[in-house]
């Protein structure tokens, strides 16, 4: 071992998307170093791209094992990833293969449940044993945490609630269906929002109408900025959060549900409103405890610190 490397142990946590494959080096669920480079796409490239950056790593720490947050399907077991959209693995036994190439444990996991692990350990979660991460961004995506574990039902699938109907002939959905809670609540809800309210207000100011073609945070930049209409979308996006966690609560009874994903930063903007209607909407209500609302604390690092954690667990079983 070179005299350079740094003497405490470290895990890696990977979290590989379509765009980037990015490397934290993790310690007590702090991030110490970082790196990113493109995906490759080919399936013995993107392997090597992993081993590659852990021997570059190992120069500077002393790395005892490696996770990887996989946006995709893996077989109950997280050895195989099966299928991944925006990967080019399939049905590849990537765990073992790694572990080989890298004479180290190696820990995959799905990245909802990875980011879910980070805030259970490090982040909103904290030590709470039975809560739901809601995560919101371009859909819906879920993570039950159930007495301290991952809740993997009977075929390893996440909870799924983006698809639930709540609009009987609503907004058409590109499942197939129509009026699916993630046409009124996601990042790509607002933008539909925005402009049916737009539609609907012609004489109504708004910034928004400066361009045809806004994003879900254009519309959060306005509403910041204090236009009215923005605000109006993201008082509408409240109200559907607010329903959709009255719904988690209703099936799951949760202590706590965890607002994560790429609408978590805007969590002023919706938090106070989504709270009211989770009260208002919650079978039972007012004769029952509700549970608690709060947004992830990690952002887009809460999949690597949760993944580096649980390859933590695989060096030392004990941990944690
Ligand atoms: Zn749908």
């Amino acid at each position: 071992m070179p005299h350079s490397v740094q003497e405490h142990p470290v895990t890696v946590g990977f979290d590989i998307g379509g765009t980037n494959l990015r490397a934290a080096v993790v310690r007590d669920g702090a991030i110490i170093d970082r790196r990113s480079v493109d995906t490759p796409k080919d399936p013995n490239t993107l392997q090597q791209s992993i081993v590659e950056l852990v021997d570059e790593l190992r120069e500077s720490y002393q790395v005892n094992g490696v996770g990887l947050a996989i946006a995709g399907f893996l077989d109950p077991t997280c050895e195989i990833v099966r299928f991944a959209p925006h990967l080019p693995w399939r049905d590849r036994n990537v765990r073992a293969e790694l572990s080989e190439a890298l004479k180290l444990p190696v820990r995959l996991e799905h990245d909802a449940n990875s980011a879910a692990w980070g805030e259970y350990r490090y982040g909103a979660a904290k030590d709470v044993d039975n809560w739901v991460l809601f995560a919101v961004g371009t859909g819906i995506g879920a993570t039950l945490m159930n007495g301290g574990e991952i809740y993997r039902g009977a075929f390893g699938t996440a909870p799924e609630f983006g698809h639930l109907c709540v609009v009987p002939d609503g907004r058409p959905c590109p499942c197939g269906k129509r009026g699916c809670l993630e046409r009124y609540c996601s990042g790509t809800a607002l933008v539909q929002t925005a402009h049916e309210m737009l539609d609907a207000q012609p004489h109504r100011p708004s910034v928004l109408r400066e361009t045809e073609d806004f994003s879900g945070k254009a519309v959060m930049d306005a509403a910041r900025a204090g236009d009215e209409l923005a605000l109006a979308v993201f008082e509408d996006f409240g109200t559907w959060l607010g329903k959709a966690l009255s719904i988690v609560a209703d099936v799951l009874d949760p202590g706590l549900i965890v607002i994560g994903g790429g609408v978590a930063s805007a969590c002023d903007l919706y938090m106070d409103r989504a709270k009211a209607a989770l009260a208002e909407s919650i079978v039972g209500a007012g004769h029952r405890p509700l549970p608690d609302a709060r947004c992830a604390s990690l952002g887009g690092d809460a999949g690597m610190i949760g993944v580096a954690d649980l390859a933590l667990r695989s060096v030392e079983p004990q941990a944690g």
